[in-house]
């Protein structure tokens, strides 16, 4: 990649006419990158650029794809910093995707965007406006890359279909694809539109509603047929696939269709019972605490989930129930609480666990 902003002609930077044979670029390339070799030049930052430009045009001329391309679209074909979706060279994106239609690539007019979603148009499902850009035709010439009162003519290059033959691969099958001359469109017009280069088709932008269902994973895929990109005039528009993205909420996470949460309980609370409000997807609910609630314990509040996918009804919200000690103590509080502490240790049977616990310890040590 060069790092200046725009590509130099490559078959300027190989001193070569532009109907040079592969063997004439090889020499070129052989002779010029021997001669810059950054080994032989070690100091130079110059000749460590000039190499690398020798490099970057060898790796056009001597791809027949990529050559075509750029006999086809010149630099921009090859600039810098634009979509680098061909072989690794940045590409204007228009451009990009046209090569992939006609066969230098691939691609089936997608386009791919990321949605983002909050976690309860996840859960709940939701309708999204998507606004981003698409290949279309040309709003000028409405897709026939003339311009205004220009005649077309039949392409010389395919006949007129639209589509050339070629061989491809070891076994040499053949296959067919868009003609490049014509972008398969079978005409060619005797002055091309100004607005689109000639090419019938430009990026525009384009909205399109997208229907979430509910209970939507984070990663999902949802399509949106003949919402992409129309690579081809009059040729039919590919799809467009959204990945949805659930941001992270801050109550809830997912466990297939249950909604988990966490809540804070008192120490009281937790003893005696009682309520406290919780949040769920359709809003606040007094959730009833028992008495004798053990941290950690997990209480299950039935159909405040995620639709179920392929039955009916709903999931459950499943609440942890997180006990907080009191990080501060008035002394009122504080002889309270021991006052209790002497209380509960004149029946043993009220805190089973520590029970449990020192009977243990005096087996191991009295
Ligand atoms: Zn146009
Ligand atoms: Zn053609």
């Amino acid at each position: 990649m060069l790092t200046s902003g725009k590509v130099r002609n490559p078959y300027e930077v190989l001193e070569l006419p532009s109907n040079a044979t592969p063997e004439e670029i090889r020499a070129a390339f052989r002779r010029l990158g021997a001669k810059h070799h950054p080994d032989r030049h070690q100091d130079s930052s110059t000749a460590h650029a000039r190499f690398k430009e020798i490099n970057a045009a060898y790796q056009i001329l001597n791809d027949p794809k990529k050559r075509a391309a750029f006999d086809r679209f010149g630099s921009v074909a090859f600039q810098p910093g634009g979509n680098a979706g061909f072989d690794g060279v940045g590409l204007d994106t228009v451009v990009a995707d046209l090569l992939r239609a006609m066969g230098l690539g691939r691609s089936d007019g997608t386009v791919s965007l990321d949605l983002e979603l909050t976690f309860t148009e996840a859960a709940e499902g939701c309708t999204k406006e998507v606004h981003y850009e698409r290949i279309d035709h040309c709003r000028i010439c409405d897709g026939s890359a003339a311009a205004a009162g220009a005649t077309t003519t039949t392409c010389t290059a395919c006949g007129g279909k639209g589509r050339v033959r070629f061989r491809e691969g070891l076994l040499s099958l053949l296959s067919e694809r868009p003609c490049s001359k014509c972008r398969g469109s079978g005409r060619m017009p005797s002055r091309p539109c100004a607005a689109c280069e000639g090419r019938g088709l430009t990026k525009l932008p384009h909205s399109v509603n997208v229907a979430i269902p509910p209970a939507v994973d984070n990663g999902s895929l949802q399509s949106v047929a003949r919402a992409g990109h129309r690579l081809i005039p009059n040729g039919k528009h590919g799809k467009l696939d959204v990945t949805v993205k659930v941001l992270p909420h801050p109550f809830f996470s997912r466990s297939g269709d249950d909604v988990l949460c966490r809540v804070p309980v008192s120490i009281v609370t937790a003893a005696v019972g009682g309520q406290v409000e919780i949040p769920t997807l359709s809003g606040k609910i007094k959730l009833s605490v028992p008495a004798a609630t053990q941290p950690g314990s997990v209480l299950r509040v039935r159909g405040k989930g995620l639709a179920h996918k392929l039955r009916s009804g709903k999931g459950d919200q499943l609440v942890e129930i997180v006990v907080e000690v009191p990080n501060a103590l008035s002394e009122r509080a504080r002889q309270l609480l021991v006052e209790l502490g002497e209380e509960l240790s004149r029946n043993q049977n009220v805190e089973p666990q520590q029970r449990s616990f020192m009977d243990k310890l005096r087996q191991l040590f009295d």
